[in-house]
């Protein structure tokens, strides 16, 4: 392949940071592709005949990070299949190992214009979990789990974020607002 076709932009921050809600916000208004890998991976879960499905369960509950080849998969087969070139993807990279396998199979192919870093305190994020865990039905929205995901959080994705800052791509947004206050911080970042 000649040249790079598509356009990305990381956006991370702890559980219940708001990547989501904000994905979607950024994706009506400025036409990006949203992808969640998490969303990506609880889909490919559900499949029956998926050879993976085992193993991203026990990852999901544990809170720990599914092995990069089968989320990197799972987002590339996600933009060819959209047809599209712009990307919010959400969520990923969450370590170094997925940083690697990204940039191994990625590099040329496309290219990170930015990272959203959404930060928000702990003890917001887990109450906006244990909320969400009311309703969700997701396995990882209660206590135990959250401990530690935002173990991982801190130890595996906060250098992926510093990776970003030393290559000045990332742009903070302080995410404890409510929705609409943060996504008005959002669009700043677009307007730049
Ligand atoms: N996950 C992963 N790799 C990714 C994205 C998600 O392994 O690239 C797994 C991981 O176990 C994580 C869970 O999926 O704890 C839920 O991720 P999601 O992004 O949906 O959670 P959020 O951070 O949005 O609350
Ligand atoms: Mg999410």
């Amino acid at each position: 392949m000649s040249g790079t076709c598509y356009n990305v932009m990381f956006v991370l921050g702890g559980p219940g940071a708001g990547k989501g809600t904000q994905c979607q916000k950024i994706e009506q208004e400025f036409g990006y592709v949203h992808l969640s890998a998490g969303d990506l991976l609880r889909a490919e879960r559900k499949r029956d005949e998926s050879e993976y499905k085992d193993e991203i369960e026990e990852h999901i509950r544990k809170g720990s990070i599914v092995p990069v080849e089968i989320t990197c998969a799972l987002l590339q087969k996600a933009m060819k299949e959209s047809g599209k070139k712009h990307f919010l993807i959400d969520g990923f990279p969450r370590n170094k190992d997925n940083l690697d396998g990204w940039n191994n199979t990625m590099q040329g192919i496309a290219e990170v214009e930015r990272v959203i870093f959404f930060d928000c305190h702990v003890d917001t994020c887990v109450e906006r979990c244990l909320r969400r865990g009311k309703t969700s039905g997701r396995a990882d929205d209660n206590k135990e789990s959250l401990e530690k995901r935002i173990h991982t959080y801190k130890e595996s994705t906060m250098p992926i974020i510093e990776h970003y800052r030393s290559l000045d791509l990332v742009a903070d947004v302080s995410a404890d607002k409510n929705e609409d206050e943060v996504f008005n911080d959002v669009k700043k970042i677009f307007s730049r």
